[in-house]
């Protein structure tokens, strides 16, 4: 398994990463979303930190 790690003064939390534990956030309106990490790698072309995902509603506003 994979998991992050932050630490906040001198505790430590690990948090496993999961299809339930890994979200974002739509760019225009903000909805937080649950991401499944592994579709978008199996996507192919998937940068961690520069790929957004827009949510459905702004996806038909888009098109
Ligand atoms: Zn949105």
């Amino acid at each position: 398994m994979y998991y992050t790690k932050t630490t906040i003064g001198s505790t430590t939390i690990e948090t496993e990463i999961n299809d339930e534990s890994v979200f974002t956030r739509c760019p225009c309106c903000g909805r937080e979303m649950r991401v499944d990490l592994q579709e978008l790698f199996a996507a192919g072309d998937f940068d961690l930190c520069g790929t957004t995902i827009l949510c459905p509603a702004c996806t038909q506003k888009e098109a």
